[in-house]
C-alpha cells in the first residue's frame, strides 16, 4: 500500500517523526507548515490523505478541513486531525469540520500508522493491497495481478487502477471528471474522453472471461460497476 500523504505541522521534530514513519511503510510524503502552505501543495496535487494539526500558525487546521469539505475537488480527502487538545469539546469540533479521525499528541508513531491504515481501508479501498473478488474477477493489487474464473487476464496501469476503483467501490456511478480524480489523481492535462478509451480498454481486458458486462455505462451521468 502506497499513499500520497500530505503532513500539515509546524513543530518540525514531529513533522519529522510522521514522515520518517510514513516513508519507512512506504507512502510518499508531502510537508507544509502552515494551512497556506498546504492549501498550496494540494492544489498541485491531490494527496490520498492528510495529516493534519490542529494548531498551525496562520489558521487553526479545522478551518482548513472545512474548507477542503466544502470543495468539490477535495470534499473527500481523508484527514486525521492531529493535537495536544485532549477535551471531549474539541474532538466533536474537530469531527465537526470535517476529520475522518482524531489523535492526541503525544502520541506514538505505530497508533498513527495504524489509524491511517484504518481510515484508508474506509475512504480509499482502492488505495489498500486488499484481494478483491466480485462475480468470479479477482483483483489482486499486491501482485497486480487480475483474473476472471480463473484465467489470467491482462490489463495495462491505468486499466488496473480504473478495474481497483471500480470493485471498491460497486453499484455506484461515477462521472468522468470524478473518476480522473479518483484514478488519475493530478487530471490537469487530461481531457474527460481520455477516460471513455480507458474504459473501452477494459472492457476488451475483461472479455476473455465475459466480465466486460460488469462495466456499465449509464446515459448522461458515467460508469459503474454492476455485479
Ligand atoms: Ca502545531
Amino acid at each position: 500500500m502506497s499513499s500520497d500523504i500530505l503532513v500539515v505541522e509546524d513543530e518540525p521534530a514531529i513533522q519529522e517523526l510522521i514522515a520518517v514513519n510514513l516513508e519507512h511503510a512506504g507512502h510518499r510524503v508531502q510537508r507544509a507548515h502552515t494551512a497556506a502552505e498546504a492549501d498550496a501543495l494540494i492544489r498541485e496535487v491531490r494527496p490520498d490523505l492528510i495529516v493534519l494539526d490542529w494548531m498551525l500558525p496562520d489558521v487553526p487546521g479545522t478551518v482548513l478541513a472545512r474548507k477542503l469539505r466544502a470543495d468539490a475537488r477535495n470534499k473527500d480527502i481523508p484527514i486525521i486531525m492531529l493535537t495536544a487538545r485532549a477535551q471531549e469539546q474539541d474532538k466533536i469540533e474537530g469531527l465537526d469540520a470535517g476529520a475522518d479521525d482524531y489523535i492526541t499528541k503525544p502520541f506514538s508513531p505505530k497508533e498513527l500508522m495504524a489509524r491511517i491504515k484504518a481510515v484508508l481501508r474506509r475512504r480509499a479501498p482502492q488505495l489498500t493491497d486488499d484481494l478483491i473478488k466480485i462475480n468470479g474477477l479477482e483483483l489482486d493489487p499486491a501482485a497486480h495481478r487480475v483474473s476472471g474464473a480463473g484465467t489470467p487476464l491482462h490489463l495495462g496501469p491505468t486499466e488496473f487502477k480504473l478495474l481497483h476503483f471500480f470493485m471498491t467501490h460497486p453499484e455506484r456511478v461515477y462521472s468522468r471528471m470524478q473518476l480522473l480524480d479518483q484514478v488519475w489523481g493530478d487530471h490537469v492535462f487530461v481531457e474527460e474522453r481520455t477516460v471513455d478509451v480507458h474504459i473501452r480498454r477494459l472492457r476488451q481486458s475483461l472479455e476473455p472471461s465475459g466480465h466486460d458486462c460488469l462495466i456499465e455505462t449509464v446515459r448522461g451521468a458515467g460508469y459503474r460497476l454492476h455485479p
